[in-house]
């Protein structure tokens, strides 16, 4: 009698193929899931899979696809839908666009917005909705602290980033219920390729201010494991999210009043002009 092989939980990861992605992929078949593997170079995709699964022995799928390409993205959501033995989804392809915004290349912030902004929605919509009708699943969403920082990096980049954490807030809060984790990493500038991809010589960087991407990713798994929402691998005191967590709230019972604040209201009636 034959007995069927077991089967491990299916972790897929976006943009595998180097950097924070590629480093998941390692972690996770060691930590004993079977992968899915995307980006758009098959060759070098087929390499990090030759020597993960040759370290771990999991079985490990690769698909190549670009998704800033609608029918790319139709295809993966689709899968992640459809496919229950996903339970893991790393939601991290991404590129960037730094320098200022006056004068930038148009075309690039729409490539990046596609991508970062985009792509990324729907991948984290599509897992959490797959999860909670499975009622388990992990999304993990490669966010960025430039989220935090509007003023230190280009804005269209921070922007995309600042819209991944408020996606993985909410859907968390949704999805939670569902028995699904969402946690948002935010890592701050890490040693990958990225700089380079987006023409920034990573020399020219502080070095007390640049991760390892094996520190940044153990760290990052570490907090999920913690049960934490929203890690950022490189903050020494979790107090101090929670206290901006706290501080953002508590403006909530103002935010939205059916009177202007004192300080707009116009004196009555020298505003109306004369009959
Ligand atoms: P990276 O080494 O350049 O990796 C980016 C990955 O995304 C690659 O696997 C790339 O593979 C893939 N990718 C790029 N365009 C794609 C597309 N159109 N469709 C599918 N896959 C695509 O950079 P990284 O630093 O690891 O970046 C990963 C994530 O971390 C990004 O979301 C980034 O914003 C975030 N992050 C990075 C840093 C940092 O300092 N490194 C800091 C904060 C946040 P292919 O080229 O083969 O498609």
């Amino acid at each position: 009698m034959n007995t069927p092989a077991p089967t491990r939980p299916i972790a897929l990861v976006t943009g595998a193929s180097s950097g924070i992605g590629a480093c998941y992929a390692d972690r996770l078949a060691r930590r004993g899931h079977d992968l899915i593997l995307l980006a758009r170079d098959e060759t070098r995709l087929r390499q990090q899979a030759e020597r993960i699964g040759a370290d771990s022995g999991v079985a490990i799928e690769l698909l190549r696809a670009d998704l800033t390409e609608r029918r790319d993205l139709e295809r993966l959501t689709a899968r992640i839908r459809d496919d229950a033995a996903i339970d893991l989804v790393v939601n991290n392809a991404g590129i960037a666009t730094p320098g200022p915004l006056l004068g930038a290349d148009l075309a690039r912030v729409d490539a990046m917005l596609a991508l970062n902004v985009v792509a990324a929605t729907h991948v984290a919509i599509a897992s959490a909705s797959a999860f909670a009708a499975r009622g388990h699943g992990t999304l993990i969403n490669i966010g960025s602290v430039v989220a935090l920082l509007p003023e230190r990096f280009n804005g269209a980049y921070s922007g995309g980033k600042a819209h991944l954490l408020n996606l993985s807030q909410a859907l968390e809060q949704e999805a939670a219920p569902h028995g699904v984790r969402v946690q948002a990493v935010l890592p701050g500038a890490t040693r990958t390729e990225i700089w380079q991809r987006a023409g920034v010589a990573i020399a020219s960087l502080p070095a007390q201010m640049l991760m390892d991407v094996g520190d940044l990713v153990d760290a990052a798994l570490a907090g999920l494991d913690q049960g934490e929402r929203v890690t950022i691998p490189s903050l020494p005191d979790p107090a101090q999210w929670e206290r901006y967590a706290q501080a953002r709230l508590a403006l909530a019972p103002d935010l939205s009043r059916d009177t202007p604040a004192a300080r707009y209201r116009v004196a009555p009636a020298a505003a109306e002009p004369q009959a």
